[in-house]
């Protein structure tokens, strides 16, 4: 499950906005000021941040500025007051990867807050169901415990979840899995296929006969 940060210094604003993620399933952890934020994110990295932008003490720019000159990539949506209108920029140019202008919607949020956590996920982190994928680190676990996964199964399943509702052929799929250069026949996919299924929540990898298989979102 997805961690999310939220830095904000206003009390009615941070127990909505953590009481409405942790009902939409993520896990949070919060801060009130701009220090306790930025400590937060260094030592207990999450996989978003939700940040105000003028803050006790460091201000959401300085924690943004901070977070990525260190190289730390999670997606960091900033919150601004009305009437913040250069500030919004700048907050995209120091690295913010997108911002809403208080008061918002809870449900645009949660909406913005999905699109950026998508964003990265299709590239090193997956969720399915209770299953979550981390590719740059090779492991997996289903509701908090490490599932074992191979590194053709993650491969495989890299493949095709790149290319959602496509039918891959298993020629297709086997150039990922074991590379162009080696021999061996496409067949091997269907062990794959089935040894990762099985580790999978139902109805996601689908095989199309005669042709190969489909992810299905
Ligand atoms: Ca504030």
């Amino acid at each position: 499950m997805s961690r999310i940060l939220i830095v904000e210094d206003e009390p009615a604003i941070l127990l909505g906005l953590s009481g409405q993620l942790r009902r939409e399933g993520y896990e949070v952890t919060t801060a009130i000021t701009g220090d306790d934020g930025l400590s937060s994110a260094q030592t207990n990295p999450p996989d978003l941040i939700v940040l105000d932008l003028m803050l006790p003490g460091l201000s959401g720019y300085e924690i943004c500025r901070t977070l990525r000159s260190q190289g730390r990539q999670m997606p960091i949506l900033m919150l601004t007051a009305r009437g913040e209108e250069t500030d919004r920029v700048l907050g995209l140019d120091i690295g913010a990867d997108d911002y809403l202008t208080k008061p918002f919607s809870l449900r645009e949020l949660l909406a913005r807050i999905r699109a950026l956590l998508r964003r990265t996920q299709s590239n090193d982190k997956l969720q399915i169901g209770d299953v979550e994928i981390d590719f740059a680190a090779y492991t997996a676990t289903r509701a908090g415990r490490p599932i074992e996964i191979s590194r053709r199964e993650l491969l495989l399943l890299r493949a095709l979840t790149a290319k959602p509702n496509r039918v891959l052929s298993r020629d297709e799929l086997l150039d990922s899995v074991v590379g162009e250069d080696v021999y061996v026949s496409n067949r091997v996919i269907d062990n794959y296929i089935v040894t990762l299924r099985a580790k999978l929540p139902e109805g996601h990898l689908v095989t199309i006969r005669g042709a190969g298989y489909k992810w299905i979102p």
